[in-house]
């Protein structure tokens, strides 16, 4: 497939005020050229998984030298439970041992985990130096890669010590994905899922007619990207119109605390989210009739789950001990129908009685 081009225009001083995301089957035997266009060092540094960097690293390594960059590659085992402080120290590490200056480039290759936790490495060395996404789950192309949030979890909680910082370049090349499992593939629907239910009508159509568990085709990954970057374009340090991409995860977030050791994935848990509270607003009257059977079916049919198991009097005290709380009301994004969303700031203490409790 030809190559897509979306650029992304931030206020940011850290990605000189915008940034070009390429999109497309191959786009990433063309990283060390795209790179050596946006910095006149040939100097990076890799940082990713175990399991990608057996699959991609030598790959990657290999196109940005040819490129005429050094590319020393650094794996941490991978998995939500490596992005933490102590893997940001081992990253620190690597750089500091392999020389990285302020004009040379982290590049983040893997999902949401490498992207984050390399992220907020390019945000902090040496005050911030340049980064570069390679993003290769669903998840991380159409959702984490852009938008310049970087974060490490505490014991205390997922994403306490972070920055926002801009990539200068995001390469997605969606041939990456096929190596993806299935329910990595699945939390990476669930992003797409909750962009059409809060932004694009038209695209939840279509959805309807597609293959859910398979890889999506590149122009959908493209209109994804191009929904979150509208979003964070117009919000990016989220004060506003961003917390929509929020839809899901007031339930999704306590669900996932409560379940992470589990294995439950993010998406998963935003899916159980989306649908809980879709069902609430819509008894409500909040949203229109059969909004909220749509979305179960649609998350059905990507083999996403439309609930949870949990004691719902549990996810409530979760919510309750949440910290993107303010004070003591919480911001719920509610739909009031496919394609169009609000956020409603609801007292904390009558969340229970509009969940029908
Ligand atoms: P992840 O990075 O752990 O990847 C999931 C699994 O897939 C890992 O085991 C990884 O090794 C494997 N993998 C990655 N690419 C692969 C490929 N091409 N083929 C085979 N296996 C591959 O997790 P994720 O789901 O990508 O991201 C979740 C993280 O993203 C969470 O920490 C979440 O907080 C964060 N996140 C950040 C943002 C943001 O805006 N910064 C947004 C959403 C989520």
């Amino acid at each position: 497939m030809s190559e897509e081009l979306l650029h992304v225009r931030t206020g940011l001083a850290a990605a000189g005020g915008g940034y070009d995301i390429h999109v497309g089957g191959g786009a990433l035997s063309r990283a060390g050229e795209l790179l050596a266009s946006v910095t006149p060092s040939r100097r990076a540094a890799i940082v990713t998984d175990s399991n990608v960097a057996k699959l991609y690293a030598g790959k990657v390594r290999e196109i940005l030298e040819s490129a005429g960059f050094s590319a020393p590659v650094f794996a941490f085992p991978a998995g939500e439970k490596s992005k933490n402080l102590s893997t940001l120290a081992d990253i620190y590490t690597f750089l500091a041992e392999n020389e990285l200056t302020r004009a040379d480039t982290v590049v983040a290759l893997g999902g949401g985990v490498p992207g984050d936790t390399a992220g907020f490495a390019a945000a902090t060395w040496q005050r911030g130096i340049r980064l570069m996404q390679i993003p290769t789950t669903l998840l991380a192309q159409v959702d984490s890669s852009v938008g310049g949030k970087t974060a490490v979890d505490l014991e205390e909680g997922k994403n306490l010590v972070g920055a926002f910082w801009q990539p200068s370049l995001v390469v997605c090349d969606p041939d990456t994905l096929v190596t993806l499992d299935k329910k990595n593939l699945a939390c990476g629907m669930a992003e797409i899922i909750k962009h059409a239910c809060i932004r694009d009508a038209a695209m939840f159509s279509e959805l309807e007619t597609l293959d859910l568990t398979a890889v999506p085709p590149a122009g959908l990954i493209a209109r994804n990207i191009g929904i979150k970057r509208a979003v964070v374009e117009r919000d990016e340090c989220e004060r506003g119109e961003r917390m929509l991409l929020n839809f899901g995860h007031t339930l999704g977030h306590a669900v996932e605390k409560l379940s992470f050791r589990l294995g439950v994935t993010h998406g998963h848990c935003v899916a159980a989210g989306m649908a809980m509270i879709t069902r609430a607003s819509e008894r409500r009257g909040l949203t229109e009739k059969g909004t909220s059977a749509r979305l179960e079916k649609l998350l059905g049919r990507a083999a996403l789950p439309t609930g949870t198991d949990l004691d719902i009097e549990t996810v409530l005290d979760a919510v309750r001990a949440d910290k993107k709380r303010s004070g003591d009301d919480i911001n719920l994004v509610v739909l009031e129908r496919i394609g169009s969303a609000h956020v409603m700031r609801m007292p904390l203490v009558e969340f229970r009685s509009f969940m029908g409790l």
